[in-house]
């Protein structure tokens, strides 16, 4: 017996990085995989791999999540392909951009708080009521240490995260009774196309060489290090099992121990 089998997993932002590392883990543990992204390409690449190494069924669905319509298709084929919709929900799908407060225009503040945080906040709204109907669920936000702390350059991304945090608290404790968890994981630098892209950035902004600045992140981790999507999938992997059943409500850093709140 696997730890998921049996299990029905919905998580976005599924085509790569953290995202496709959290659907191979639970697949790996038996669960049905959806995966939803705006890269069509990107998702129904990791759902083949995915069926090829773990032989579960999967879904693999183009989704915008900052547009409730889009969230509401994709839970649409979501019961239509499994008659029922999911038993653990990851709402990992997620943008990064920096820009100084004072040049962080409208368009990059609105976008961030779309996908980030109303993109949690309707797939959430999507899931809970099948999760409570049938007595059990998960919900799974990846957030960041971005949503505890601050840093220049980031406030947009940083609000975005901070919001996740507060709607993890309050969907947890409104649920806290219907054998339903939501809880959120706050990663520090992981090593994926996000990171890249943010050190790539930077060069092009600033002139600083991409090596350089990702030596500055590594040393701004007690380890030293950049953190695995593999690493966060384990923390997913626990939250969404049997035994994590009595963790509900709270933030999870996996950061190296850069943040200790
Ligand atoms: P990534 O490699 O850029 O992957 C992001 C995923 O989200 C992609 O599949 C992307 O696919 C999807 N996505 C973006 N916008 C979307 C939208 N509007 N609708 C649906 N899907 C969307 O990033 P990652 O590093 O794996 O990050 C995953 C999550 O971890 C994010 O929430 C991020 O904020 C968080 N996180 C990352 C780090 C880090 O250092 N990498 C640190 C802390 C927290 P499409 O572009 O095809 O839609």
């Amino acid at each position: 017996m696997k730890k998921l089998d049996g299990k029905i997993a919905l998580i976005t932002g599924g085509g790569r990085g953290i995202g496709r590392a959290i659907a191979l883990a639970f697949a790996r543990e038996g669960a049905a995989v959806a995966l939803v992204a705006r890269t069509a390409t990107e998702v129904e690449r990791v759902a083949s791999e995915i069926e090829e190494e773990c032989g579960v069924e999967t879904l693999h669905a183009a989704c915008d999540v900052s547009d409730a319509a889009s969230v509401g298709r994709a839970f649409a084929r979501l019961a239509e392909k499994f008659g029922r919709g999911c038993d653990i929900l990851v709402n990992n799908a997620g943008i990064a951009e920096s820009a100084p407060l004072s040049k962080t225009d409208d368009e990059m503040w609105q976008r961030h708080l779309a996908v980030n945080l109303s993109g949690t906040f309707y797939c959430t709204r999507a899931a809970l009521p099948r999760m409570i109907e049938r007595g059990w669920g998960r919900v799974i936000n990846v957030a960041s240490i971005a949503g505890k702390t601050g840093a220049p350059y980031i406030a947009a991304y940083a609000a975005s995260k901070h919001g996740v945090l507060g709607l993890t608290r309050s969907a947890a404790l409104e649920v806290a009774t219907r054998g339903v968890t939501v809880n959120a994981i706050c990663p520090g630098y992981v090593d994926t196309d996000m990171t890249t892209r943010a050190l790539a950035n930077i060069e092009a902004k600033t002139g600083r060489p991409a090596a350089e600045t990702l030596e500055a992140i590594k040393r701004m981790s007690p380890q030293g290090r950049l953190v695995t999507a593999e690493e966060v999938a384990a923390v997913a992997l626990l939250l969404a099992s049997e035994e994590g059943r009595g963790i509900t409500g709270q933030a999870i850093n996996v950061d190296g121990g850069s943040v200790l709140f």
